[in-house]
């Protein structure tokens, strides 16, 4: 494993160990159906991690391109739920997951919808609902919509598509079926058209966790600060990712990862955890319902790691809060206030950091933590020969998650090794059985302690 340059990196060093574990799983298939995917180079794992400050963490082959492939139905789909409306939408596809593979041929019985948006069937009638005045202008606002959630322009693999289109037939007949069934209303080949070049989009697995991101956002691209679509529409495409994103795995997948996920033929996954992050990995061997092998173990190992199964929320929950304290110790504002501890931190403001944590302290509010203090340690005067000493105050942290103290752990090697201490306050008592982090009930003779050991050089 590399070492962490700075504290933030600590995040990567984990992506790191994930990707390095599953190097040597070489299990399944590149996808051959389409003849051009067939030439993927079958060892390539990107993995990464966009936090909701924009910060993205990466992990391996991120920055090799591939076709988006089915990832870009859950995309498309908020595109036609704000051109038509939830309603609209859903008359003319269901919401029902089909347990099926993803070019199964099954329409509704009693009304010729295909089963959901994540289907081949349902994406098909997805991308007819877009709106423009002809295929070449829906196809334009398609890609305009993939570039504004990746935060960058997006472009077409011609080739891509065009072996696509060649080798299209089980699309093309799912198309004629649904014409004659009355849910698809367009024309078959400039729809499947629009669908194939839609699939021939070229993203990296960094490009798919800024779109995750953005979904798990609430809209709002990390990257650019620009909105992309309302959270309600997020939080509808996170939905139907959740229960359909996946196919005849969908289940199993909400029960292992938990995340709302959605999986592509050429070897990419975007997975978003709502409020938190958006993840992208990128490996091109398949299982048999046609999801990357190592995307989906690694997903599903981060998943696990950090907590993160949509269902395993504590039920009171209070939005993490980090903030350094200076400003608030000295306007006496929080639980641990104190007019000592506001002089000791002036007098020894270049060596000392109390930062104090609040509510729900998870994976977002502990990468929030780190940023903070690569910040902080970065601002320090270069000539400063005293090590740096950090006080968090937990007084006020109502929960901190299994990710959130294992973050913490890292925070207080990475600085035990570079002669830093850190010293946590929590008159609750919980301890974080943390090697390395020095405990204490009171803030104040915490802060004293920190201070004490800042034996300055001045
Ligand atoms: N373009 C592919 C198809 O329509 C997408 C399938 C997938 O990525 O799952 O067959």
């Amino acid at each position: 494993m590399r070492s962490p340059a700075t504290l933030s990196d600590i995040v990567t060093s984990f992506l790191d160990v994930v990707h390095d574990r599953l190097l040597a799983d070489r299990r399944g298939d590149v996808a051959d159906y389409i003849p051009e995917l067939a030439d993927a180079e079958p060892d390539r794992f990107g993995l990464a991690l966009c936090g909701l400050n924009g910060r993205v963490y990466e992990s391996g082959d991120t920055g090799v391109e591939f076709t988006i492939q089915s990832v870009s139905k859950a995309f498309v789909y908020s595109l036609a739920l704000d051109d038509n409306g939830l309603n609209a939408v859903h008359t003319r596809v269901g919401a029902e997951p089909s347990g099926e593979a993803f070019n199964s041929v099954k329409l509704e019985s009693s009304t010729g919808r295909p089963p959901n948006p994540m289907v081949n069937a349902g994406a098909i009638v997805t991308t007819a609902l877009v709106n423009g005045a002809d295929p070449e202008h829906r196809f334009e606002r398609i890609l305009d919509r993939l570039s504004a959630f990746a935060g960058r322009d997006l472009t077409v693999d011609e080739s891509v598509f065009a072996s696509e289109r060649t080798s299209g037939d089980r699309n093309r007949a799912l198309a004629y079926l649904m014409r004659s069934a009355g849910s698809l209303i367009a024309g078959v080949d400039e729809t499947l058209d629009v669908y194939f070049r839609q699939c021939s989009v070229l993203v990296t697995s960094r490009d798919l966790a800024v779109m995750g991101a953005t979904l798990a956002n609430g809209g709002v691209n990390p990257l650019t600060g620009r909105r992309v679509t309302s959270a309600e529409t997020c939080q509808h495409v996170m939905t139907i990712m959740a229960t359909c994103g996946m196919y005849d795995y969908a289940g199993e997948w909400l029960l292992r990862a938990g995340l709302p996920a959605k999986s592509g033929v050429a070897g990419g996954l975007v997975a978003a955890s709502p409020g938190e992050f958006g993840l992208g990995l990128y490996s091109p061997r398949l299982d048999h319902s046609g999801a990357s092998v190592r995307a989906v173990v690694a997903a599903q190992q981060l998943a696990k790691r950090f907590g993160l199964h949509i269902l395993h929320r504590p039920l009171t929950l209070s939005a993490a809060e980090v903030a350094a304290a200076a400003d608030e110790l000295d306007e006496g504002l929080g639980a641990s206030q104190d007019a000592a501890a506001a002089q000791l931190l002036a007098e020894n403001a270049d060596d000392l950091a109390v930062w104090r944590l609040r509510g729900y302290i998870d994976f977002d509010g502990a990468e929030r933590l780190l940023l903070d203090l690569d910040d902080w340690l970065e601002s320090r005067p270069p000539e400063r020969i005293a090590p740096a000493v950090i006080v968090l105050d937990l007084t006020e942290v109502t929960q901190l998650q299994s990710v959130a103290v294992w973050m913490l752990a890292a925070l207080a090697s990475w600085c035990g090794e570079r002669g830093m201490r850190v010293i946590a306050s929590d008159p609750q008592g919980r301890s974080l059985g943390v090697a390395g982090l020095s405990q204490f009930a009171d803030f104040e003779t915490a802060v004293q302690d920190a201070a004490e050991s800042t034996t300055g050089d001045d």
